[in-house]
């Protein structure tokens, strides 16, 4: 039988008990969170939560965590951003120089969604986490106004992009952590596996 795979959880700041409960829940993994190397070279990937994206990068740029992930992932380290987490992801961030990882080939717009409607709900057809919609929580999150060729529209809200793939780079706006359903994880957790098992290449 195959050793449990181990799933980070960036412990900074943010909404890091509720990714380690669905971790989990999945029954495929065990979540560890992540502040300093040591714990980011025992997981198989790593769960971005959400948060405050300039809290996190700042505390990524001081501790030189974000240098360390950014390597991993260059070797093929899958990594998954929820909402603070997307925007940590982006390589771009409208009318912002905030500290991130910019691993992504998206161009993001923070709080995108406008004071009135801050926070919402609503279902997110994304047709490779299932047949049925997933339910969309939406927390003063962003939205990708551009994604470049190499990367992968999962779902969209209304004209808006809101779930990404690159490679090994998963990305929502949403946070699929706070319903329940563990699709996205499940998927992500299968992710790291194969990313495991995988010969290195690149
Ligand atoms: N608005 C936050 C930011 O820009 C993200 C919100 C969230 O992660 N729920 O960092």
């Amino acid at each position: 039988m195959s050793e449990t795979i181990r799933i980070g959880v960036l412990g900074l700041q943010g909404d890091v008990e509720a990714h380690c409960d669905a971790v989990i829940r999945t029954g495929q993994a065990v979540p560890v969170v992540v502040r300093d190397r040591d714990e980011l070279a025992a997981v198989a990937g790593l769960i971005l939560p959400g948060g405050e994206s300039t809290t996190i990068g700042k505390l990524l740029d001081r501790t030189g965590l974000g240098a360390a992930i950014a390597a991993r992932a260059r070797s093929g380290m899958p990594i998954y951003g929820t909402c603070a987490g997307m925007i940590l992801l982006a390589t771009a961030i409208c009318g912002s120089q905030q500290p991130r990882l910019g691993l992504m080939d998206i161009e993001v717009e923070r709080n995108a969604f406008g004071r009135q409607v801050d926070s919402f709900e609503a279902d997110i057809a994304a047709p490779r986490f299932g047949a049925t919609p997933l339910r969309g929580v939406f927390i003063r999150a962003p939205y990708v106004r551009r994604a470049g060729a190499g990367v992968e529209v999962l779902a969209s809200y209304e004209t808006r992009i809101v779930a990404v793939e690159q490679g090994r780079l998963l990305a929502t706006a949403f946070h699929p952590e706070l319903t329940g359903d563990l699709r996205v994880h499940a998927y992500f957790v299968r992710q790291c596996m194969g990313a495991v098992s995988a010969p290195q290449i690149g």
